[in-house]
């Protein structure tokens, strides 16, 4: 776990973070409704987080997670309900 900057709010809670190296950075979204040979990556925007969650996440107290819905696009704990009330998606591999 490497913090890489300061001064962001947590993801979680909405306390003061600090920023989290991710375990993963992007997402596959599926394929290009377009043009089927293209699958669509998502990259991921920084996290965020408190000491406490941090830490929690460092000692796999819990699993991030990430709704990939147009409504949230937001992390959170992976099973838990999203705002859209799709639960969190798993980033570990
Ligand atoms: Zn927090
Ligand atoms: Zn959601």
């Amino acid at each position: 776990m490497t913090i890489v900057g300061h001064d962001a709010n947590c993801a979680l809670c909405g306390a003061a973070g600090t920023t989290i190296e991710l375990p993963r950075r992007t997402i596959a979204r599926g394929l290009d409704p377009e043009d089927a040979a293209f699958s669509i990556i998502a990259v991921l925007p920084d996290l965020e987080l408190c000491d406490l969650h941090a830490e929690e996440l460092g000692h796999g107290e819990f699993v991030l997670g990430w709704c990939d819905d147009e409504q949230c696009r937001c992390f959170g704990r992976s099973g838990e309900a999203s705002g859209c009330g799709t639960p969190y998606k798993a980033l570990k591999h």
